[in-house]
């Protein structure tokens, strides 16, 4: 998907306005990798959340350069937010000559921990063959800058421009967003009376539009039993054994019954366009042992066994069957297992979302990508969940979709890269898509 691309010359429907956008995207270019490389030297590192401030600082002075009006906001009192770890957020609006629609770009300015593996420093942001490497450079530097650059060379290019451009960067969407969009959605920043159309610029390749994600569903099963002297266990009652028979239960019934779930939403990849389910962790019975201690267990039966269950549900699926469907499993082993008794705790649920192909900023986008790259869009959905969760639910925002360079599977991977090429693509997508939403 990166790397030089034949279509360059190929623009077969775009009219003067559009190449100047072009022309102007490419007179960035320069500009587009100081800023990329500028940004993934900020070490945002999360959990804990680190340099949030400092990166709200730079985007503060750069987009204050491009006339826009900033407010940076700490999400005070969310998950993670201390004095030592502040949430910070920046929104900046940059209103045009006329009334009109709001377009916002949203991108969160955290990164996952760097991991093993690296051949290269995470935050030197080196720029090599036309790719700049670091912890965030894909996911997703890279596509707040081409957004930056998409709405600077469109204000340069379009001044009398109608409605509004909105840039954020926010916190914590590695760690659920609650600090970031989430908050922000709470206090109104999304709400449809003041933004109208939503790009997230997720890496998920310059010529796709990712309509949506997948549903969510975490919960926690407890079995129980009786502690009992390992020697004598048949005066005990195993919750470990209980829980057996449980995972069993769902190999036998639960795993084929979600693999014959198909969805027509477009998830890639494709082996999650079914109903998934991992279990996430297993505890029970005797703690792990601290590795300063090199004795042995204590002989006893297990009285407590917990799993946590990570579900991802289909837009055909109801929540209250995907939950039905796993107290059947937990029912039906009750009914065979004298003494088996259980708790279910949620722990989490996000619902799934699906932006209609036909909504504004989806035929924006696809228009932009026909122009731009001489190629039809690509309409995808995400395995896992983004902040679209929040703008959707939270916002009450329908027309918000993902869209932004780099590769999704390079994502928190080491060696982590987002082309130069790609990021120019992209950002040109975006600014043709401003003067359809805008023009
Ligand atoms: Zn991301």
């Amino acid at each position: 998907m990166s790397g030089g691309s034949p279509e360059r010359s190929a623009w077969p429907e775009t009219d003067t306005a559009d190449h100047a956008l072009i022309a102007a995207i490419d007179a960035r270019r320069a500009d587009l990798i100081a800023l990329t490389q500028d940004l993934v030297r900020i070490p945002t590192l999360n959990p804990p959340g680190r340099h949030y401030r400092e990166i709200c600082g730079y985007l503060d002075a750069r987009l204050s350069r491009a006339g826009f009006g900033t407010e940076i906001l700490r999400a005070t009192g969310t998950p993670g937010d201390s004095d030592r770890y502040p949430r910070w957020n920046i929104v900046a609006r940059r209103d045009g000559a006329r009334p009109g629609d709001c377009v916002h770009f949203n991108s969160h300015t955290d990164v996952v921990t760097v991991g093993e593996g690296w051949t290269v420093d995470p935050f030197a942001a080196i720029l090599k063959d036309g790719r700049i490497y670091g912890r965030g450079a894909c996911d997703m530097k890279g596509g707040l800058a081409a957004s930056i650059i998409a709405a600077e060379a469109y204000i340069a290019t379009c001044p009398d421009f109608a409605g509004a451009i909105e840039i954020s960067g926010t916190a914590d969407e590695e760690t659920g967003g609650y600090g970031g969009v989430a908050w922000l959605a709470e206090r109104g920043h999304f709400a449809p009376e003041r933004v109208q159309h939503v790009i997230i610029p997720e890496p998920l390749h310059k010529d796709c539009i990712c309509l949506g994600h997948r549903g969510v569903w975490w919960a926690e099963i407890e079995t129980h039993g009786r502690i009992a002297h390992g020697s004598m266990p048949f005066l005990g009652d195993s919750a470990i054994r209980h829980m057996g028979a449980v995972l069993e239960e769902i190999e036998r019934t639960l795993y084929p019954l979600l693999a014959g779930k198909r969805t027509d939403m477009p998830v890639i990849p494709s082996g999650a366009r079914q109903s998934t389910m991992n279990i996430n962790s297993i505890h029970g019975g005797e703690p792990e042992p601290d590795p300063e201690f090199t004795g042995f267990p204590a002989a006893c039966v297990a009285d407590r066994c917990r799993i946590v269950i990570d579900r991802r549900f289909l837009i055909e699926e109801d929540i209250a069957e995907v939950k039905a469907e796993m107290s059947r499993v937990l029912e039906a082993v009750r009914a065979a297992r004298p003494g088996f008794t259980y708790e279910i705790r949620d722990l989490w649920e996000v619902t799934p979302t699906m932006t209609d192909r036909g909504a504004p900023v989806v035929r924006g986008v696809a228009q932009a990508i026909e122009k731009v790259l001489a190629r039809q869009a690509g309409y995808v959905v995400s395995p896992g969940t983004y902040d679209q969760k929040h703008i959707d639910r939270i916002g009450r925002l329908k027309n918000c979709i993902a869209y932004g360079p780099g590769i999704l599977d390079l994502a928190h991977q080491p060696d982590e890269w987002v082309g130069v090429d790609d990021m120019a693509d992209s950002a040109k997508v975006m600014a043709l898509t401003l003067a359809e939403l805008l023009g």
